[in-house]
């Protein structure tokens, strides 16, 4: 089947997805499935059954209170919440609401799974192939987050532990490991509020590879503005974005004071290998252990782009201002700097200004 003709397609209906659908809209561009003809069309194909990005995968105790801060939509705010609500109840029906306002008409669940170059023309078309048929597209917006790709760093033994081991990615709730030892890896936001919550009710062990820097500041504006333009200066020179911490240091957060306050914010320093019932320490010392929580992190979900042949030999894709300096065609949003609810949006508006000053859309 030949693919259908489109302007801009965008894939993932995260924060950084819907920004840029918003935008687009506001500039003259109609969604696909109500447009006439091609010419200044765009489509939004998100893998999720529902609404919501990645927040509606988000663990349960993590609640409208406890989130870092959560910029609204453009165009429409959060309706006020309660602040013991969990992020992932609230933040999806806003989400829906927010399709249904502005009639986006996300198509899903559409999981992509290749861009490609039609032909050999730089100014031709880029091919987008998913599970729901293939779209001949000019620009691909791609907001594809990171939470489908957690990251699980490898080390020795780690298939015969004979515990649980999970990704922050699949931690559901505390009460899970009641009376349990829970080794908990990892130095990120996500590992300190998590060791706080779980040291409730089972017996925790923190590592990390590097003792974390604790930073007495506030994360202040200008601080913020250094953080961001660090990692935009990663992007540019086709570096992977790196984790938030390696260009924030850790900040204290209410729950990295509630756990010091009771005694849990014990850090050890990484272990060597893995044993069937525990960790083995550089020191030679066993720990043992029920559980292995991986609090490491997540990477960009990109692997549909591979055709593309982005790829820098350090890893990343050369970005600047949200747009491949490689193929041009494509914006990377929600990626590297724009790697916030914040971020997301502003990278959802530039992306579209950009395409909106190349190609004005007929209709209007
Ligand atoms: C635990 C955690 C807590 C966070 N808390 C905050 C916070 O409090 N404040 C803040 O500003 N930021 C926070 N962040 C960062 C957060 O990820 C971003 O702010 C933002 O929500 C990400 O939006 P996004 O649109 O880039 O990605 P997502 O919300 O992940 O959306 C991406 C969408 O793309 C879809 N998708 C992925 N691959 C494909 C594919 N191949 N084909 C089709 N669709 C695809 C997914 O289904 C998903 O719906 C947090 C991140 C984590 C991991």
């Amino acid at each position: 089947m030949q693919p259908e003709p489109v302007d801009v397609v965008v894939i993932g209906a995260g924060q950084a997805g819907l920004s840029a659908a918003y935008h687009l809209q506001r500039r003259g561009f109609v969604p696909l499935p109500r447009a006439e003809a091609d010419d200044g069309t765009f489509l939004v194909v998100d893998a999720n059954p529902a609404p919501g990005g990645a927040w509606q995968h988000r663990w349960s105790s993590l609640r409208m209170a406890t989130v870092n801060g959560i910029h609204e939509l453009p165009g429409f705010a959060v309706p006020p919440a309660d602040p013991r609500a969990a992020s992932r109840d609230v933040l999806p029906a806003y989400f829906a609401e927010y399709e249904d306002r502005f009639a986006l008409d996300v198509l899903r669940p559409v999981r992509v799974r290749a861009v490609r170059r039609a032909d050999d023309d730089p100014a031709g078309r880029l091919i987008v192939d998913s599970d729901r048929g293939s779209w001949a597209v000019r620009y691909v917006i791609n907001a594809t987050g990171t939470w489908t790709r957690p990251f699980w760093p490898r080390y020795p033994g780690q298939d015969r532990f004979r515990g649980r081991q999970l990704h922050v990615a699949d931690y559901v709730d505390a009460g899970e490991f009641r009376g349990q030892r829970v080794v908990i890896v990892g130095a990120g936001v996500s590992a300190v509020q998590l060791l706080d919550e779980i040291s409730h009710v089972a017996d925790t062990f923190w590592v990390t590879r590097r003792e974390p820097e604790w930073v007495e500041e506030e994360f202040d504006i200008p601080a913020r503005v250094a953080a961001i333009a660090g990692v935009e200066d990663r992007v540019r020179r086709g570096l992977p974005p790196g984790s938030v911490i390696s260009v924030t240091g850790m900040h204290w957060t209410p729950w990295a004071r509630a756990a010091q306050a009771r005694g849990v914010l014990v850090r050890h320093p990484m272990f060597a290998s893995i044993e069937e019932h525990g960790v083995r320490m550089p020191d030679g010392s066993f720990e043992p252990a029920d559980v292995i929580l991986w609090a490491t992190g997540f990477r960009p979900a990109l692997d549909h782009l591979a055709p593309l042949r982005l790829r820098t030999p350090e890893g990343g894709i050369r970005v600047e201002n949200g747009r491949s300096i490689d193929e041009p065609r494509l914006f990377l949003i929600g990626y590297g700097p724009s790697q916030s609810t914040v971020g997301a949006n502003r990278a959802g508006r530039d992306a579209v200004r950009a395409i909106a000053s190349e190609r004005i859309p007929q209709a209007a």
